[in-house]
């Protein structure tokens, strides 16, 4: 896979995703997969992951969660 800005070489890494809904509402995702291109820092998910990481966005929202940190499930 190529960096879509500066065309490096991506590796494969983990970053953290931040979600905010409304001012009081905030969940961030630890340990996301993501290609991180060594050049220009940029990041990118894959589409699969990043369903995956809504879906357990949502799931923490309807447990309640207002604010507060996840870590990204590699099973789910
Ligand atoms: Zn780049």
């Amino acid at each position: 896979m190529k960096c879509t800005y500066c065309k490096s070489d991506l590796k494969k890494g983990s970053t953290t995703l931040t979600f905010q809904m409304d001012p009081n509402q905030i969940v961030v995702v630890r340990d996301v997969p993501a290609w991180i291109c060594e050049q220009c820092g940029e990041e990118s998910v894959d589409m699969s992951v990043s369903k995956k990481v809504e879906k357990q966005v949502e799931k923490a929202l309807s447990d309640g969660i207002r604010m507060g940190f996840i870590d990204f499930n590699h099973a789910a």
